[in-house]
């Protein structure tokens, strides 16, 4: 089946609901609110709505005061919302607008102008979605991708040296992927990049962040965590790869560990480290983990 955008409808008047609802309902995926309150807790509630139309009118939360409270919190900033009411008047329609909706359809509503921009604002918020996705990840293994590691190592890096924490980075490369590659093909081989990455991700707290860095190769930032306690934890992801078995095939990593410097104030070094020490894996007979 395919997943329908999802809009929420929000009304006190059961009838302006059925309304909207009946020109809608082929097409998306509805979820009701009758007042504001309830508004404002369902757009927070999976599925996510991809666009909310917003009564303005209500007894308990007006659509105003909602939008507002949609548009400061940010878990709910960008569903776009579009007013539906029978305000006529160009003020109620312009201080709409400025609270950062989209658009503003007035009562009555005629359908195939509703769904004519409704389909509109839906095809502008998926496009946008799309496209902030592909900013921060990796489209074959959804790991973050290299731009944003870089990004987030200044964020990193800078709390690291405010709460005089360590900071590790493991360079990760599978072992002779190449050769995996010539053999099976590769669709086998970027399965196996989907399942390493997967693996990686399973046994990483929530703060790790794995970035698919290249071709094979993978970083995974680690907080608060010394070189020893990033050996170990490598060396854990190391096995857990082992016993992986993708395709049936038999995979392993390599990795190198690299800490963050004393006097260090941005990711280059460290990573230089990361990535000699994973030669030295390598030189040394791979699958094995190896520190600066
Ligand atoms: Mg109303």
């Amino acid at each position: 089946m395919v997943d329908l955008p999802t809009i929420l409808i929000a009304d006190d008047i059961a009838l302006n609901i059925q309304i909207l609802a009946n020109c809608l309902k082929d097409d998306y995926r509805l979820k009701i609110a009758t007042g504001g309150k309830q508004c404002l807790k369902i757009a927070q509630e999976e599925p996510y709505p991809d666009l909310i139309l917003l009564d303005i009118e209500m007894p308990d939360i007006d659509g105003y005061e909602v939008c507002r409270r949609l548009k400061n919190n940010l878990s709910t900033t960008d569903i776009p919302i579009i007013f539906v009411t029978a305000k006529q008047e160009l003020e109620a329609e312009e201080h709409g607008l400025t609270l950062g909706a989209v658009d503003y359809i007035t009562k009555p509503i005629h359908p195939a102008i509703v769904r004519a921009r409704i389909h509109t604002h839906i095809t502008l918020k998926i496009q946008s979605d799309k496209l902030r996705a592909m900013a921060l990840y990796d489209q074959l293994t959804g790991l973050y991708n290299r731009h944003y590691l870089l990004d987030i190592s200044q964020n990193k890096i800078a709390r690291s040296i405010r709460y005089q924490q360590p900071l590790t980075l493991l360079m990760i490369d599978i072992d002779h992927f190449k050769r995996v590659n010539d053999e099976f093909g590769h669709p086998a081989g970027d399965t196996i990049l989907k399942e390493v990455a997967k693996s990686l991700q399973l046994s990483s707290r929530k703060e790790d962040v794995i970035a698919r860095w290249g071709g094979e190769e993978m970083v995974v930032f680690l907080d608060n965590c010394d070189l020893g306690n990033a050996m170990k934890k490598a060396d854990q992801l190391r096995h857990n790869i082992e016993q992986l078995m993708p395709l049936e095939i038999k995979i392993t990593i390599s990795i190198g560990v690299g800490l963050l410097d004393e006097g260090e104030t941005d990711i280059s070094k460290m990573l230089k480290r990361a990535d000699l020490a994973l030669y030295n894996a390598k030189d040394n007979g791979r699958n094995q983990v190896v520190s600066q």
